[in-house]
């Protein structure tokens, strides 16, 4: 299955909500859901109604598409999930959070999770000082992420720095922007999620 190239917009306003998907365009006046807070389509003002399985659907889709993930992939973790000690949800949510792509946004090297993705695939980015180009590498405590030397001085990555000066990274991870690194304090907790998400309905979905 192909990787999704349509309009990335469409995507937060099938889910009725802001997905922040396409970094700085998201916090301005240009976002579509602002513009058109209503569903994509010739039907998209029509009355919305929704079965258990839709409202199953929905939530599953939209955490599918906010890590920018295929279906297969997708399903593949929520079975790694289900074989971890824990709750099947949370453990879900955190294989998802250690993927390198979310790391790397989340530690402010990148303005959205497509870009971050886009970065570790042209290996820019490394994990304990040697590169990976693998965006769905997890991330284990203690590895240290960093910009590549080279890269870092580019301006592509000056951009981003800048415009990335103020964020507060989640509490399992410490950055320290001037050296373009950061590392892995502790895997991520439940709390640490900062999306709204009932992941118990994902759960439900691939239980039926
Ligand atoms: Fe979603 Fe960002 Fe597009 Fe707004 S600008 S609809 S938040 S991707």
């Amino acid at each position: 299955m192909a990787r999704y190239r349509g309009a990335v917009c469409r995507i937060c306003r099938r889910e009725g909500e802001k997905l922040y998907l396409k970094g700085e365009r998201c916090y301005t006046d240009k976002c579509a859901i602002e513009r058109r807070p209503y569903p994509p389509g010739q039907h998209g003002q029509g009355r919305q109604k929704r079965s258990d399985y839709g409202t199953q659907l929905r939530e599953k889709q939209k955490v599918r598409r906010v890590y920018g993930i295929l279906e297969k992939q997708f399903k593949r973790y929520f079975e790694m999930a289900e074989k971890m000690s824990g709750i099947t949800g949370e453990n879900f949510l955190q294989l998802l959070e250690r993927r390198l792509d979310n790391v790397v946004f989340r530690m402010g090297f990148a303005t959205s999770r497509n870009q971050a993705r886009q970065l570790v695939l042209h290996g820019h980015l490394q994990v304990n000082g040697k590169k990976v180009n693998i965006p769905s590498y997890l991330v284990t405590d203690d590895d240290v992420i960093s910009v590549k030397e080279t890269s870092r001085k580019s301006k592509k990555f000056k951009e981003i720095f800048e415009y990335n000066s103020e964020l507060t990274s989640p509490k399992w991870l410490s950055v320290n922007m001037d050296k373009a690194e950061g590392k892995v304090l502790s895997l991520p907790d439940r709390e640490d999620v900062d999306l709204a998400v009932e992941e118990h309905l994902i759960v439900e979905y691939y239980s039926r």
